[in-house]
């Protein structure tokens, strides 16, 4: 069963700039790369670029506060990150963290900020943005503010999680938090999707420069990486890059491809010397029925039961019980195929619990519409 919701609208645009507006203060810890919010009860999540909770018509704000111990967790998870990615940083990402009601079997959300990169005609997350300081060539549209969040990370006020260090502390009934904190790290971090179910459809207005504009498609870096099978089951990629017609000096994206739920999706890892792609044994999560959120966004089971110790972080649900998950060797090819400089972190301890297990959907991803 897969449980699916349509969080509230992002809106981005450099219209939306608005001066930061007083709150009280959250408070705020630094880890490496990363600069955590904490929104604890009551504390009311404020930004120009994310507007209501769809479900509610009130703004995100904290549904329980965070203890030292939830908090040491949120540490490690980012800690991990930053042992992954030796990209040198050009600014802090800057993650939101909020308690919320999820509803039944959601354990957590992501949602970045976009930002054009006209040099590369890719749409960036606010991590790709602010750690590579790319996305801000274009008339300075789509430029980071100084204050706004990069992302925020919506977690399961009602979700039985463990908080502990120790995975072998992890009880059959609990989800591992930390698994669920670096799960939306990678979204955040690239693996997230423009694709809506009827494909890639969102354009960005360019405004107007000498009289001119364009608008060009929404294409991340992980969709800039899509290959799928044309009739004749040869492996072609989704997107091809290609450059503004009444901008010369901007790149974008266009897609022949028409998407299809249940059509099958690899990511490209690189080419041969002969151009044939080098593909991710990875195969992308696109059911039949197109989940939002959920499609597209994350990668299939390696086994199909996703109890194995090589189970992907980025699958779409985690199952309870003695499961801690970071990126397999698979999605750290991957992290180098979308630019990051990666590191090999060491493995970590990893136990199996054998018997049957209860999956929820992990992490839906919104999307702006
Ligand atoms: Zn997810």
């Amino acid at each position: 069963m897969i449980y699916a919701k349509n969080y509230a609208r992002v809106a981005v645009g450099a219209f939306l700039f608005s001066a930061a507006s007083a709150f009280a203060a959250v408070e705020t810890a630094t880890y490496g790369n990363f600069e955590v919010t904490y929104y604890g009860n009551g504390d009311v999540f404020n930004s120009s670029y994310y507007v209501k909770n769809d479900s509610t018509n009130e703004k995100y704000s904290g549904a329980k506060d965070w203890t030292s111990e939830m908090k040491s967790s949120v540490e490690r998870s980012m800690n991990y990150w930053n042992s992954v990615i030796t990209t040198t940083a050009k600014e802090k990402v800057k993650v939101a963290f909020i308690w919320e009601n999820l509803g039944a079997g959601t354990l957590g959300g992501a949602t970045d900020v976009w930002y054009f990169d006209s040099a590369s005609g890719m749409t960036l997350s606010g991590a790709e943005a602010a750690l590579r300081g790319n996305g801000t060539s274009y008339s300075g549209y789509f430029g980071l503010s100084g204050t706004e969040k990069s992302a925020f990370v919506l977690l399961s006020k009602d979700a039985n999680f463990y908080f502990g260090e120790s995975e072998s502390g992890i009880k059959s009934e609990q989800y591992d938090f930390q698994s669920v904190l670096t799960h939306e790290i990678g979204h955040i971090m690239g693996f997230n999707t423009l694709c809506t179910s009827r494909g890639w459809s969102y354009k960005w207005p360019l405004g107007t420069q000498s009289g001119k504009s364009d608008n060009v498609l929404g294409v991340t870096t992980f969709d800039s990486l899509l290959v799928t099978k044309n009739p004749s089951g040869e492996n072609v990629e989704v997107m091809s890059q290609t450059v503004s017609s009444v901008f010369s000096n901007i790149k974008e994206y266009e897609t022949g491809d028409s998407y299809a739920p249940g059509k099958e999706y690899f990511l490209k890892t690189g080419e041969g010397e002969n151009g044939d792609l080098e593909l991710s044994t990875l195969k992308i999560y696109n059911p039949e029925t197109y989940s939002a959120g959920s499609s597209m966004g994350h990668v299939e089971y390696a086994d199909g039961d996703g109890n194995g110790k090589d189970e992907p972080l980025m699958s779409y649900a985690i199952a309870n019980g003695k499961i801690r998950r970071e990126l397999n060797a698979d999605e750290l090819d991957l992290m180098r195929a979308m630019g990051w400089s990666v590191a090999i972190p060491e493995p970590s301890a990893f136990s199996l619990l054998a018997g049957m297990f209860t999956f929820v959907f992990v992490a839906i991803r919104r999307r702006r519409k």
